[in-house]
Protein backbone atom coordinates (compact mmCIF):
# COMPACT_ATOMS: atom_id res chain seq x y z
CA UNK A 1 0.00 0.00 0.00
CA UNK A 2 1.21 3.54 -0.57
CA UNK A 3 1.23 5.42 2.66
CA UNK A 4 1.10 8.32 1.23
CA UNK A 5 -2.94 7.16 0.31
CA UNK A 6 -3.72 6.53 3.93
CA UNK A 7 -6.24 8.82 5.40
CA UNK A 8 -4.47 9.20 9.41
CA UNK A 9 -7.64 10.97 10.96
CA UNK A 10 -9.81 8.12 9.59
CA UNK A 11 -8.31 4.85 10.10
CA UNK A 12 -9.68 2.24 12.30
CA UNK A 13 -8.09 -0.53 14.14
CA UNK A 14 -7.56 -2.88 11.44
CA UNK A 15 -4.96 -4.46 9.96
CA UNK A 16 -2.77 -2.16 7.27
CA UNK A 17 0.13 -3.86 5.84
CA UNK A 18 3.49 -2.44 6.11
CA UNK A 19 6.61 -2.84 4.04
CA UNK A 20 8.54 -5.33 6.61
CA UNK A 21 8.20 -7.20 9.61
CA UNK A 22 11.41 -8.51 11.81
CA UNK A 23 11.97 -12.26 12.97
CA UNK A 24 13.82 -14.08 14.78
CA UNK A 25 14.23 -18.04 15.67
CA UNK A 26 15.20 -19.71 18.78
CA UNK A 27 16.85 -23.34 17.94
CA UNK A 28 19.40 -25.31 19.31
CA UNK A 29 19.40 -23.61 22.24
CA UNK A 30 20.14 -19.78 21.05
CA UNK A 31 18.96 -16.91 19.35
CA UNK A 32 19.71 -16.84 15.45
CA UNK A 33 20.44 -13.60 13.40
CA UNK A 34 17.45 -10.90 12.84
CA UNK A 35 15.33 -10.97 9.66
CA UNK A 36 13.91 -8.45 7.82
CA UNK A 37 11.43 -10.04 6.13
CA UNK A 38 8.66 -9.29 3.83
CA UNK A 39 6.39 -11.93 3.58
CA UNK A 40 3.06 -11.68 5.68
CA UNK A 41 2.91 -15.32 5.99
CA UNK A 42 4.73 -17.69 8.41
CA UNK A 43 5.87 -21.06 7.42
CA UNK A 44 5.15 -22.99 10.06
CA UNK A 45 5.06 -26.99 11.27
CA UNK A 46 1.22 -28.34 11.07
CA UNK A 47 1.96 -29.80 14.89
CA UNK A 48 3.13 -26.88 15.95
CA UNK A 49 3.04 -26.15 19.85
CA UNK A 50 1.49 -22.48 19.01
CA UNK A 51 -1.63 -24.36 17.08
CA UNK A 52 -2.72 -27.21 19.55
CA UNK A 53 -1.38 -25.96 23.16
CA UNK A 54 -1.57 -22.00 22.81
CA UNK A 55 1.82 -21.53 23.23
CA UNK A 56 2.09 -18.13 21.95
CA UNK A 57 2.40 -15.07 24.07
CA UNK A 58 2.42 -11.01 22.73
CA UNK A 59 2.81 -7.29 23.36
CA UNK A 60 1.21 -4.10 22.13
CA UNK A 61 2.92 -0.80 22.13
CA UNK A 62 3.29 1.92 19.75
CA UNK A 63 5.17 4.38 18.48
CA UNK A 64 4.17 8.35 18.15
CA UNK A 65 5.38 11.18 15.41
CA UNK A 66 6.00 13.96 18.42
CA UNK A 67 5.69 17.67 17.56
CA UNK A 68 9.39 17.97 16.83
CA UNK A 69 9.05 15.68 13.61
CA UNK A 70 10.95 12.75 15.64
CA UNK A 71 9.47 9.25 16.37
CA UNK A 72 8.97 8.03 19.84
CA UNK A 73 8.25 4.63 20.90
CA UNK A 74 6.39 4.75 23.96
CA UNK A 75 8.14 2.61 27.66
CA UNK A 76 9.48 0.16 24.73
CA UNK A 77 11.47 -1.54 27.72
CA UNK A 78 8.65 -2.05 29.83
CA UNK A 79 6.69 -3.96 27.21
CA UNK A 80 10.35 -6.14 26.85
CA UNK A 81 10.57 -6.82 30.18
CA UNK A 82 6.77 -8.00 30.37
CA UNK A 83 7.04 -10.19 27.52
CA UNK A 84 9.67 -12.26 29.42
CA UNK A 85 7.51 -12.71 32.17
CA UNK A 86 4.94 -14.19 29.93
CA UNK A 87 7.22 -16.44 28.35
CA UNK A 88 8.68 -17.75 31.96
CA UNK A 89 4.60 -18.17 32.98
CA UNK A 90 3.87 -20.68 30.16
CA UNK A 91 7.49 -22.16 29.96
CA UNK A 92 8.56 -20.60 26.99
CA UNK A 93 11.91 -19.16 25.78
CA UNK A 94 12.35 -15.43 27.04
CA UNK A 95 13.11 -13.15 24.31
CA UNK A 96 16.29 -11.04 25.75
CA UNK A 97 15.78 -7.41 26.86
CA UNK A 98 18.36 -6.24 24.21
CA UNK A 99 16.95 -7.91 20.96
CA UNK A 100 13.59 -6.88 21.93
CA UNK A 101 14.78 -3.39 21.83
CA UNK A 102 16.80 -3.75 18.45
CA UNK A 103 13.60 -5.33 16.77
CA UNK A 104 11.61 -2.89 17.80
CA UNK A 105 13.08 -0.04 16.40
CA UNK A 106 14.15 -1.71 13.15
CA UNK A 107 10.31 -2.52 12.40
CA UNK A 108 9.41 1.18 13.26
CA UNK A 109 12.77 2.72 11.88
CA UNK A 110 12.11 0.20 8.21
CA UNK A 111 7.95 1.25 8.28
CA UNK A 112 8.95 4.69 8.42
CA UNK A 113 6.66 6.12 6.27
CA UNK A 114 3.38 4.67 7.99
CA UNK A 115 4.36 6.60 11.04
CA UNK A 116 0.90 8.48 11.54
CA UNK A 117 1.87 12.74 11.08
CA UNK A 118 2.02 14.55 14.39
CA UNK A 119 -1.71 15.71 15.05
CA UNK A 120 -3.64 13.19 13.52
CA UNK A 121 -4.76 11.06 16.52
CA UNK A 122 -3.11 8.43 14.75
CA UNK A 123 -0.03 6.35 15.80
CA UNK A 124 2.17 2.90 14.57
CA UNK A 125 0.87 0.06 16.61
CA UNK A 126 3.61 -2.09 17.38
CA UNK A 127 2.92 -5.84 18.13
CA UNK A 128 4.85 -8.84 19.29
CA UNK A 129 4.46 -12.03 19.10
CA UNK A 130 6.17 -15.45 20.16
CA UNK A 131 5.11 -18.69 18.90
CA UNK A 132 6.41 -22.09 19.88
CA UNK A 133 7.19 -24.44 16.81
CA UNK A 134 8.38 -27.48 17.73
CA UNK A 135 5.85 -30.15 15.79
CA UNK A 136 5.03 -32.77 18.57
CA UNK A 137 1.44 -34.34 19.84
CA UNK A 138 2.34 -35.10 23.54
CA UNK A 139 1.51 -31.93 26.11
CA UNK A 140 4.85 -30.34 26.13
CA UNK A 141 6.78 -26.92 25.90
CA UNK A 142 8.28 -26.42 22.35
CA UNK A 143 12.01 -26.42 22.06
CA UNK A 144 11.92 -24.01 18.96
CA UNK A 145 10.01 -20.52 18.79
CA UNK A 146 9.77 -17.63 16.52
CA UNK A 147 9.80 -14.15 17.91
CA UNK A 148 8.44 -11.59 15.51
CA UNK A 149 7.41 -7.89 15.49
CA UNK A 150 4.51 -6.44 12.99
CA UNK A 151 3.53 -3.07 12.96
CA UNK A 152 0.20 -1.22 11.86
CA UNK A 153 -0.98 2.41 11.40
CA UNK A 154 -4.10 2.66 13.76
CA UNK A 155 -6.61 5.27 14.26
CA UNK A 156 -7.37 7.43 16.55
CA UNK A 157 -8.95 5.42 19.28
CA UNK A 158 -12.13 7.91 19.82
CA UNK A 159 -13.55 9.14 16.60
CA UNK A 160 -16.39 11.14 17.54
CA UNK A 161 -14.03 12.36 20.53
CA UNK A 162 -12.73 11.20 24.43
CA UNK A 163 -16.71 10.27 25.48
CA UNK A 164 -17.53 7.92 27.93
CA UNK A 165 -19.65 4.58 27.40
CA UNK A 166 -21.04 1.90 29.63
CA UNK A 167 -19.98 -1.07 30.60
CA UNK A 168 -21.54 -4.24 32.38
CA UNK A 169 -21.03 -6.70 34.90
CA UNK A 170 -21.94 -10.10 34.03
CA UNK A 171 -21.00 -13.28 36.36
CA UNK A 172 -21.68 -15.50 34.07
CA UNK A 173 -17.99 -16.17 32.82
CA UNK A 174 -14.63 -15.62 33.82
CA UNK A 175 -11.68 -14.41 31.88
CA UNK A 176 -9.38 -16.16 33.58
CA UNK A 177 -8.78 -18.48 36.47
CA UNK A 178 -7.33 -16.90 40.20
CA UNK A 179 -3.89 -18.72 40.01
CA UNK A 180 -3.97 -18.96 36.11
CA UNK A 181 -2.60 -16.97 32.92
CA UNK A 182 -4.13 -13.55 33.63
CA UNK A 183 -1.38 -12.01 34.51
CA UNK A 184 0.70 -12.82 31.60
CA UNK A 185 -0.17 -11.54 27.94
CA UNK A 186 -1.58 -15.15 26.34
CA UNK A 187 -3.59 -15.11 23.18
CA UNK A 188 -5.76 -17.80 24.76
CA UNK A 189 -6.81 -15.19 27.62
CA UNK A 190 -8.44 -13.46 24.29
CA UNK A 191 -10.35 -16.07 23.09
CA UNK A 192 -11.84 -17.40 26.71
CA UNK A 193 -13.25 -13.32 27.11
CA UNK A 194 -14.47 -13.66 23.54
CA UNK A 195 -18.19 -14.48 24.24
CA UNK A 196 -18.56 -12.75 27.07
CA UNK A 197 -17.38 -9.79 24.86
CA UNK A 198 -19.76 -10.48 22.14
CA UNK A 199 -22.22 -10.74 24.24
CA UNK A 200 -22.11 -7.44 26.11
CA UNK A 201 -21.95 -5.43 22.92
CA UNK A 202 -25.06 -7.05 21.64
CA UNK A 203 -26.21 -5.56 24.91
CA UNK A 204 -24.84 -2.23 23.62
CA UNK A 205 -21.71 -2.16 26.27
CA UNK A 206 -18.64 -1.44 25.08
CA UNK A 207 -16.76 -4.15 27.69
CA UNK A 208 -17.21 -6.50 30.43
CA UNK A 209 -16.01 -5.65 33.72
CA UNK A 210 -14.78 -8.93 35.24
CA UNK A 211 -15.26 -9.95 38.74
CA UNK A 212 -12.33 -11.57 40.95
CA UNK A 213 -13.17 -15.45 39.60
CA UNK A 214 -12.21 -16.84 42.95
CA UNK A 215 -15.02 -15.26 44.90
CA UNK A 216 -17.11 -12.36 42.57
CA UNK A 217 -16.58 -9.92 45.08
CA UNK A 218 -13.72 -7.93 43.78
CA UNK A 219 -13.25 -5.90 40.50
CA UNK A 220 -10.59 -7.50 37.93
CA UNK A 221 -10.22 -6.32 34.43
CA UNK A 222 -12.67 -4.62 31.60
CA UNK A 223 -12.18 -6.68 28.99
CA UNK A 224 -9.29 -6.46 27.81
CA UNK A 225 -7.90 -3.56 29.67
CA UNK A 226 -7.35 -2.25 33.47
CA UNK A 227 -9.43 -0.09 35.01
CA UNK A 228 -9.74 2.43 37.40
CA UNK A 229 -11.49 4.84 39.45
CA UNK A 230 -11.29 8.11 41.46
CA UNK A 231 -12.72 7.80 44.85
CA UNK A 232 -12.46 11.10 47.40
CA UNK A 233 -10.08 12.51 44.20
CA UNK A 234 -7.81 9.39 44.95
CA UNK A 235 -6.55 7.04 41.91
CA UNK A 236 -8.10 3.73 42.88
CA UNK A 237 -6.93 0.35 40.76
CA UNK A 238 -7.55 -3.35 41.65
CA UNK A 239 -4.66 -5.62 42.54
CA UNK A 240 -4.88 -9.25 41.35
CA UNK A 241 -3.50 -12.27 41.08
CA UNK A 242 -5.26 -12.69 37.80
CA UNK A 243 -4.60 -8.75 36.39
CA UNK A 244 -2.05 -8.09 33.60
CA UNK A 245 0.11 -5.44 34.55
CA UNK A 246 -0.86 -2.86 32.21
CA UNK A 247 2.15 -0.22 31.24
CA UNK A 248 -0.50 1.90 30.72
CA UNK A 249 -1.92 1.59 34.43
CA UNK A 250 0.97 2.07 35.44
CA UNK A 251 2.29 5.56 33.56
CA UNK A 252 -0.98 6.93 34.51
CA UNK A 253 -0.46 5.84 38.30
CA UNK A 254 2.78 7.64 37.98
CA UNK A 255 1.21 10.89 36.37
CA UNK A 256 -1.47 10.94 39.23
CA UNK A 257 1.66 10.88 41.61
CA UNK A 258 3.09 13.48 39.72
CA UNK A 259 0.34 15.79 39.91
CA UNK A 260 0.40 15.18 43.89
CA UNK A 261 -2.89 12.57 43.90
CA UNK A 262 -2.55 9.46 46.05
CA UNK A 263 -3.03 6.15 44.76
CA UNK A 264 -4.24 3.04 45.74
CA UNK A 265 -3.58 -0.57 44.30
CA UNK A 266 -6.12 -2.77 46.31
CA UNK A 267 -8.86 -5.20 46.40
CA UNK A 268 -12.45 -2.75 45.34
CA UNK A 269 -15.16 -4.31 46.06
CA UNK A 270 -18.47 -4.28 43.70
CA UNK A 271 -19.95 -2.26 46.27
CA UNK A 272 -18.20 0.54 46.02
CA UNK A 273 -18.95 1.11 42.83
CA UNK A 274 -21.75 3.44 44.04
CA UNK A 275 -19.35 5.42 45.87
CA UNK A 276 -16.59 6.83 42.71
CA UNK A 277 -16.17 9.96 40.74
CA UNK A 278 -15.03 8.64 37.98
CA UNK A 279 -14.43 5.45 36.46
CA UNK A 280 -11.95 4.20 33.45
CA UNK A 281 -10.89 1.43 31.26
CA UNK A 282 -6.75 1.56 30.59
CA UNK A 283 -4.56 0.65 27.83
CA UNK A 284 -2.21 1.30 25.03
CA UNK A 285 -5.41 0.88 22.82
CA UNK A 286 -7.22 3.81 23.86
CA UNK A 287 -4.89 5.20 26.55
CA UNK A 288 -8.08 6.00 29.18
CA UNK A 289 -11.70 5.03 28.14
CA UNK A 290 -13.76 6.67 30.43
CA UNK A 291 -17.13 5.27 31.67
CA UNK A 292 -20.15 6.55 32.15
CA UNK A 293 -22.59 3.79 33.88
CA UNK A 294 -22.01 0.31 34.60
CA UNK A 295 -24.79 -2.02 35.11
CA UNK A 296 -24.80 -5.04 36.76
CA UNK A 297 -26.08 -7.36 34.93
CA UNK A 298 -27.18 -10.20 37.66
CA UNK A 299 -28.38 -8.25 40.49
CA UNK A 300 -29.92 -5.06 38.07
CA UNK A 301 -27.96 -2.14 39.97
CA UNK A 302 -26.64 0.88 37.49
CA UNK A 303 -24.19 2.46 38.95
CA UNK A 304 -24.15 5.98 36.78
CA UNK A 305 -21.09 7.67 37.19
CA UNK A 306 -20.86 10.20 34.97
CA UNK A 307 -23.55 12.38 35.77
CA UNK A 308 -23.32 14.85 32.76
CA UNK A 309 -21.84 12.17 29.91
CA UNK A 310 -18.57 14.26 29.86
CA UNK A 311 -15.51 12.16 31.40
CA UNK A 312 -14.49 12.99 34.69
CA UNK A 313 -11.80 15.42 35.36
CA UNK A 314 -9.08 14.03 36.62
CA UNK A 315 -9.54 11.10 34.02
CA UNK A 316 -9.53 13.85 31.75
CA UNK A 317 -6.29 15.40 32.80
CA UNK A 318 -4.27 11.99 33.25
CA UNK A 319 -5.05 11.32 29.62
CA UNK A 320 -3.99 14.52 28.13
CA UNK A 321 -0.77 14.20 30.08
CA UNK A 322 0.11 11.12 29.19
CA UNK A 323 -0.83 12.10 25.51
CA UNK A 324 1.27 14.89 25.97
CA UNK A 325 4.40 12.95 26.82
CA UNK A 326 3.68 10.37 23.80
CA UNK A 327 3.49 13.36 21.51
CA UNK A 328 6.60 14.93 22.71
CA UNK A 329 4.78 18.05 23.43
CA UNK A 330 6.36 18.33 27.52
CA UNK A 331 8.97 16.51 29.15
CA UNK A 332 9.77 13.43 29.48
CA UNK A 333 10.92 13.41 33.05
CA UNK A 334 10.44 9.06 33.62
CA UNK A 335 12.20 8.52 30.77
CA UNK A 336 9.48 6.70 28.91
CA UNK A 337 10.34 7.60 25.31
CA UNK A 338 12.70 5.92 23.21
CA UNK A 339 13.33 8.01 20.10
CA UNK A 340 14.20 6.37 17.06
CA UNK A 341 16.59 7.82 15.15
C1 LIG B 1 -2.52 -5.66 27.03
C2 LIG B 1 -3.53 -5.77 28.13
C3 LIG B 1 -3.84 -4.68 28.96
C4 LIG B 1 -3.28 -3.30 28.74
O1 LIG B 1 -1.91 -3.26 28.92
P1 LIG B 1 -1.08 -2.03 28.35
O2 LIG B 1 0.32 -2.40 28.63
O3 LIG B 1 -1.51 -0.84 29.09
O4 LIG B 1 -1.39 -1.93 26.90
C5 LIG B 1 -4.74 -4.87 29.98
N1 LIG B 1 -5.32 -6.07 30.18
C6 LIG B 1 -5.06 -7.14 29.40
C7 LIG B 1 -5.74 -8.42 29.67
C8 LIG B 1 -4.15 -7.02 28.36
O5 LIG B 1 -3.90 -8.07 27.59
Amino acid sequence: MNSAELDWSNLGFGYIPTDYNIRCNFKDGKWGEIEVCSSETINMHMAATALHYGQEIFEGLKAFRGKDGKIRIFRLEANAERIRKSAIGIKMEPVPVELFKKMAIMAVKLNERFVPPYGSGASLYIRPIELGMTAGIGVKPSKEYLFMIMVSPVGPYFKEGFKPTNICIMREFDRVAPKGTGRWKVGGNYAASLTAGERAHELGYSAVLYLDPREKRYLDECGPANFFAIKNGRYITPASESILPSVTNDSLQQIARDFGIEVEARQITVEELSEIEEAAACGTAAVASPVAEIDDLDTGMKYVISKNGEPGEITTKLYNQLRAIQNGEVEDIHGWNTIVE
